[in-house]
């Protein structure tokens, strides 16, 4: 498979699936509190996603029980919501992906639950502006290594570290289009980006080690070393100028 360049057409509905994202992440920020169970943030995300009048990306995706993922404090990716009690001083990290008119959008953000401890805090501060790094490096005549280094330096001259056995990833008609996009490159490296180019860049940022390690339940993903793990992501596409942020908050 190769890189899908997108119309100005094609663009447009991402924008939609990209909104519709956007206000479910919203609904859940608002309303994820201690005592709840992660089902619960399943059960709004179904509602609201209903309300845009979008599908749930992830709901069947390789048999993904749920609508959003829910991944707790050394959680890094892809738990699963179920009878799990939220608690006070919890990050929890929210990932939505959204269908409309057979075009996606995904993002994902990483909320404190009441009072965090400052580490946690700079954690999710640091991966939000590792993000934002990354999307800042994604212009038309710019490579891929450029967005993966940026990402990377971010991180790693603040003393965390960046997952590496998971990537963002190039999103349209299909969830998981190419390219790749690691969190860990060398700056001119790799792909020649072009607008047209829709792309999902997440980095999920480890206050200990890069390692993980997948749990019995075959799907979430948890630190290796037990310690914080947060992750932002956003949906863009690649313009004459600044990147268009499809999931804008
Ligand atoms: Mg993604």
């Amino acid at each position: 498979m190769s890189i899908i360049i997108k119309s100005q057409n094609e663009i447009a509905i991402m924008r939609q699936a990209g909104k519709a994202v956007s206000r479910v992440l919203q609904r859940l920020a608002r309303e994820v509190r201690p005592g709840m169970k992660t089902q619960e943030l399943d059960i709004i995300c179904e509602e609201e996603l209903a309300r845009c009048g979008a599908k749930a990306s992830f709901k069947g995706y390789r048999g993904f029980p749920a609508s959003v993922c829910v991944s707790i404090n050394d959680e890094v990716v892809h738990g699963i919501p179920g009878t799990r009690v939220i608690c006070e001083g919890d990050i929890v990290s929210l990932d939505v992906g959204a269908i409309v008119d057979g075009f996606q959008g995904d993002a994902a953000i990483t909320v404190g639950v009441g009072e965090t401890s400052p580490l946690a805090r700079e954690l999710m501060a640091v991966t939000q502006g590792a993000l934002a790094a990354g999307i800042a490096a994604a212009r038309a005549g710019s490579h891929l290594g450029d967005v993966s280094a940026a990402i990377q330096q971010y991180v790693e001259s603040r003393g965390f570290s960046v997952v590496r056995e998971y990537t963002g990833h190039g999103i349209g008609r299909e969830m998981h289009e190419e390219p790749q996009i690691p969190n860990v490159g060398v700056p001119g490296e790799g792909v020649l980006l072009r607008k047209g180019m829709t792309l999902a860049i997440e980095p999920m940022v480890n206050a200990g080690g890069w390692a993980t390690r997948v749990c019995g339940d075959h799907w979430t993903v948890v630190t290796a070393d037990g310690s914080l793990s947060a992750h932002f992501e956003h949906t863009i596409a690649v313009t004459d100028g600044e990147p268009e942020i499809l999931t804008a908050i």
